[in-house]
């Protein structure tokens, strides 16, 4: 393999939680003790880098979790990491602890604080895990199958029901900035009109989606919602109430939340993080860091972390108008 023999490395997973997280884990621990590697893992995220809450990870402390949603390892959210102190504090624990190469499991915000460390000059990789799938530098992120197949069973039940009374259903995925998750569930669940935060829409035009879905002979109307789409769920439902019976159906909320994060991770997440993990040691361990390691063209790939913090990943405009027309 090259490169430099690593001794000692650490493993943290921070910010949301992804389903798949735990394979990440498994596949890094497992990957690094093939190296010859000790393995540390690190509580709750960037806040256990700080407090030093490290615990040495062998191959049977691994087991038994890729199956399971969530993080073995715990996962938070650390202010304190945002300030050049906190990550100073940070920094001198890994030394002490003579970590040799750190591999940050997370999201957009994750990354950035792994920026920082790379910037600062440790060896450190992260590895692409987020729900949301707006991370720049991989087309797929760990977590995003799970959540969707999450959200496409409640779109399933929910079009029983909304078939039996014309009642329109909106269905409010997560997603604050990015509406991949709401136009995968979309199109995938069927339905009838998607609600992004990257373009706004006037709520009479939902209307107007939903009463030509019924005069199209459909029995049912389903709406996806993006939590930070505008208007919102909150914001339709409004909307539809306010106008009273003359708009000839009614409308129920469906919040999935939290619910999102909670899935077995499926068979296409536990892959991704398998693959994934395993070539986050491998970049360390050939000496290469200062990257995410991701998927590109539907292989493992790596983009300077510097770069990932300077993109943006846009919606495909093609999904879009499949959307659209899937829905006649
Ligand atoms: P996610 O990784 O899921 O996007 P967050 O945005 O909450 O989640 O970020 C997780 C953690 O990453 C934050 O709590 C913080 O510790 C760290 N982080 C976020 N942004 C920065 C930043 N600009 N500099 C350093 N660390 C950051």
């Amino acid at each position: 393999m090259g490169g430099i023999q690593l001794k000692r490395m650490a493993v943290l997973t921070s910010g949301g939680d992804a389903p798949g997280m735990n394979a990440a884990i498994r596949a890094v621990v497992r990957t690094g003790l093939e190296q010859g590697c000790e393995v540390f893992g690190v509580e709750h995220g960037y806040a256990g880098l700080i407090a030093g809450k490290f615990i040495e990870l062998g191959a049977r402390d691994v087991g038994g979790i890729i199956q399971r949603g969530g993080t073995m390892l715990g996962s938070a959210r650390c202010p304190e990491f945002r300030t050049e102190e906190g990550r100073t504090k940070a920094l001198r624990e890994l030394n002490q602890k003579r970590i040799e190469g750190l591999v940050v499991i997370g999201g957009n915000g994750s990354q950035t604080g792994a920026n920082s460390l790379a910037a600062a000059g440790f060896p450190v990789v992260g590895v692409a895990s987020t729900i949301d799938n707006d991370l720049y530098g991989s087309e797929i992120t760990i977590g995003v199958d799970t959540a969707l197949n999450i959200a496409l069973e409640t779109i399933d039940r929910l079009k029983v029901t909304a078939s039996s009374h014309q009642r329109a259903m909106l269905v409010e995925v997560m997603g604050r900035d990015c509406g991949y998750l709401a136009l995968m569930a979309g199109i995938t669940g069927g339905a009838e009109a998607v609600l992004i935060p990257e373009y706004e829409t006037q709520p009479e035009e939902v209307v107007r989606e939903i009463r030509r879905a019924y005069e199209r002979g459909k029995p049912h109307a389903i709406v996806v919602v993006a939590e930070g789409a505008r208007p919102n769920a909150q914001g339709l439902a409004q909307y539809v109430k306010e106008q009273g019976a003359r708009l000839g159906f009614e409308l129920r909320v469906t919040i999935l939340g939290y619910s999102q994060r909670g899935g077995t991770p499926t068979y296409f997440d536990r892959y991704l993080a398998s693959r994934l993990g395993a070539a986050a040691v491998e970049q360390l361990a050939a000496g290469k860091h200062g990257v995410l390691v991701g998927i590109q063209k539907s292989e493992v790939a790596t983009t300077p972390l510097a770069e990932v913090m300077a993109g943006k990943k846009p919606l495909d405009p093609r999904m879009l108008e499949l959307a659209r027309v899937l829905a006649k």
